[in-house]
């Protein structure tokens, strides 16, 4: 099992002593005060550097502002801060909130400041080998999947970055982890220059967040950055059946081993489907098969299988076991609001995938479910089409109630596939839903859209539909 990173580079010295010596009396400027941000001020603090941090939030709205200000950390709320013309910040860190063309973050590289993102500063300093998982759907799950295999294995694994805690926060204590697990978003990646995982998944690439990329091919190019820096002894373990993934590593994926796997019947990968098991071959393993459940304990649906295929992978790869990995899969209870079963009334059975906030989510929804589906979808919209959603509509749907901004944009693509009808609140979706459902459908809230419009985020709004479904 690997639990040293080799490819540090010419510096030996371990992340922390590292760090003290980069960090020291440096100006930094933290961007975006979330809870990110707080941690990256905490981390930066501790290892010397004389820190800023700016956010266009109030202060009211920024939680930890007192006790960074406590700390000795410059906090600059309401948008209030300007690049000083002396001592101005070398370094900038980016909160993935705030986006790679904010003019705040050209200013300062056009005064030769690195701007980096958290998960490449945490990067720089962790001595353990790293684990990324990306992708625009799965990331979660995966995550959350290789952290339950380690500890099957007796790994001491971090595990965090866009779930949980924040990638820097590997770097609290003293202790060193033998395996850091990090769900990496693509803005995460818009600004990494060094981050180099040993094995980097990327389960899918489909479109979302076109709201913050100038297009489908901006996003997919920004995930693909994920390999970027990877060396030869490292591994890429890609999703061959994802159409645009597998447009983009036909010529290989930069410097790094290749390992793919595919759940499409007759695929010829690495990790493949046969007689509804997953069959994997190590590559470093005298050519010995290995079957794996395709839909292990409570996991299912194609995604699903998708998702086990890359744990399976990516936790053989490290050196895990397989007895190990099978008992985590078996074991492993899936996250809330993602295809979670909330109760069956009269026949008809209610899912909260609430978490479900952009196209190919909803489109994996559909495919899991069997029988006809009453549909409740909407929210806020990401710039992206619904147009492609069209056929697994028509096929699966037989009634949709349509909620938030995105509705009409909604009934306007996908209107003339189901019956469609509009709600203005959770409560009257789930009601209309019932009135509307036959013993053997499934009503399922699959929004394809974000949640701010009507809720703090997509478990606010998945708790809301479970208490309208509970209150049946
Ligand atoms: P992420 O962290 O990337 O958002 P999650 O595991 O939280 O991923 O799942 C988000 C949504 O995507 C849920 O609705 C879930 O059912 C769906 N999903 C999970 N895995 C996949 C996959 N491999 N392909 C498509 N959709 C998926």
């Amino acid at each position: 099992m690997r639990t040293e990173r080799i490819s540090m580079g010419d510096d030996r010295r371990d992340g922390r002593s590292r760090a003290r010596a980069e960090l020291e009396g440096r100006r930094v400027l933290v961007a975006g005060l979330g809870v990110t941000g707080a941690a990256v001020s905490r981390f930066l603090v501790r290892f010397g550097a004389r820190v800023t941090v700016a956010d266009d939030a109030g202060r009211d709205k920024l939680s930890s502002a007192a006790e960074l200000s406590d700390m000795g950390v410059e906090v600059c709320a309401g948008g209030s801060y300007a690049l000083p013309s002396e001592d101005a910040p070398s370094m900038v860190v980016v909160s993935p909130g705030v986006p790679h063309y904010s003019p705040l973050l050209g200013n300062a590289r056009a005064r030769g400041a690195e701007v980096i993102s958290e998960v490449e500063l945490a990067y720089r300093y962790i001595d353990s080998p790293v684990i990324a998982v990306a992708g625009t759907n799965g990331k979660s799950t995966v995550t959350a999947l290789l952290g339950r295999v380690f500890k099957e294995a007796g790994v001491k694994a971090f595990v965090g970055g866009n779930i949980g805690r924040p990638a820097i926060e590997c770097l609290e204590g003293e202790d060193r982890p033998e395996c850091c697990v990090l769900e990496v978003s693509s803005f995460h990646l818009e600004t990494t220059d060094t981050f180099a995982p040993y094995i980097a998944v990327l389960l899918n690439i489909t479109p979302d967040h076109l709201d913050r990329y100038e297009d489908f091919g901006r996003y997919a190019a920004t995930k693909m950055r994920l390999f970027e820096f990877q060396d030869p002894d490292d591994w890429a373990v890609v999703n061959s059946a994802d159409p645009a993934v597998g447009e983009r590593i036909k010529d290989g994926v930069g410097h790094a081993r290749l390992l793919r796997f595919s759940a499409a019947a007759g695929a010829h990968a690495d990790v493949f489907i046969r007689d509804r098991d997953i069959v994997f071959v190590h590559p470093d393993g005298g050519g010995d098969e290995e079957i794996y459940p395709a839909s292990p304990g409570r996991l299912s649906g194609p995604h699903n299988t998708a998702n086990v295929m890359a744990v399976v992978a990516a936790a053989r790869l490290f050196g895990v076991e397989p007895e190990a990995v099978r008992r985590a899969l078996a074991s492993f209870e899936p996250l809330a609001h993602r295809m979670e079963r909330v109760r069956e009334l009269d026949g008809v059975v209610y899912i909260d995938d609430s978490k479900a906030t952009n196209t190919g989510a909803l489109g994996a929804a559909l495919k899991s479910v069997e029988g006809d589906v009453i549909l409740i979808a909407g929210g806020r919209g990401k710039g992206e089409s619904f147009e492609e959603l069209a056929e697994p509509v028509r096929e699966k749907v037989r009634v949709m109630i349509l909620m938030g901004e995105a509705a009409s944009e909604m009934r306007t693509s996908l209107g003339g596939c189901a019956e469609t009808v509009e709600a203005a609140s959770m409560e009257e979706a789930v009601r209309s839903a019932r009135e509307r459902a036959r013993p053997g459908d499934t009503v399922l809230l699959s929004p394809a859209c974000a949640s701010f419009d009507m809720f703090s985020g997509y478990k606010e709004r998945g708790l809301s539909f479970r208490a309208a479904v509970e209150a049946l």
